[in-house]
């Protein structure tokens, strides 16, 4: 049976890892939109030449690129197992995007995921990354813009489908545990 995620959560919240362990387990692909447009930037391809600032400062890449990229990643084959989502929505406008596109594919995601961090765990722990675009600047700014438009995603999906919110700040095994768990039981 197909299954579909959807991962929210802050940066730095572990995301990136948790959602590769579910993807192996699973058998389905893990779709980040970070790393897809950190490859388009080092490919220098069209799109990533017009992401690059905007995550360079630790904003939002544009809607109207981003949409473009995910309606096209989900029309992929490997997709037809289903996938999980890591990175997007990242706004109510973008999950709105997402629903319709469900709709129109006659698929619904199964649950949405949301890791919880506090922030001052995610500081300390993006400083230590030491990923291109984590300098403390852009770290407070992906904050910023983490409670002002991601957050609302998470009451958008409270209202809608099932959501389990798990708590983050644990070590990387008891955060997977804790996954594994909901998934199971199907919340
Ligand atoms: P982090 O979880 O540390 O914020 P990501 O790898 O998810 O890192 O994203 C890195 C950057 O890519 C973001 O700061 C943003 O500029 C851009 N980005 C990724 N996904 C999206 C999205 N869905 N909408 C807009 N911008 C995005």
């Amino acid at each position: 049976m197909a299954m579909r995620l959807i991962f929210l959560g802050p940066p730095g919240a572990g995301k990136g890892t948790q959602a590769q362990i579910i993807s192996e387990n699973h058998q389905i692909p893990h779709i980040s939109t970070g790393d897809i447009l950190r490859a388009a930037v080092s490919q220098k391809t069209p799109l990533g030449k017009q992401a690059k600032d905007y995550m360079n400062r630790g904003e939002l890449v544009p809607d109207a690129l981003i949409l473009n990229l995910i309606q096209d990643r989900l029309s992929y084959e490997d997709t037809a197992n289903g996938w999980i989502l890591d990175g997007f929505p990242r706004n109510v406008n973008q999950a709105a995007f997402l629903s319709e596109l469900l709709a129109k594919l006659d698929q619904n995601a199964d649950f949405v995921l949301n890791l919880e961090v506090p922030d001052e765990v995610l500081v300390s722990r993006l400083l230590e990354r030491k990923r291109k675009d984590d300098n403390e600047e852009t770290i407070r700014r992906r904050l910023e813009v983490y409670h002002q438009d991601t957050v609302p995603v998470i009451n958008f999906y409270q209202q809608r489908d099932a959501l389990k919110t798990i708590d983050g700040d644990r070590t990387m095994e008891e955060v997977a545990d804790q996954l594994n768990e909901a998934i199971s039981s199907g919340f």
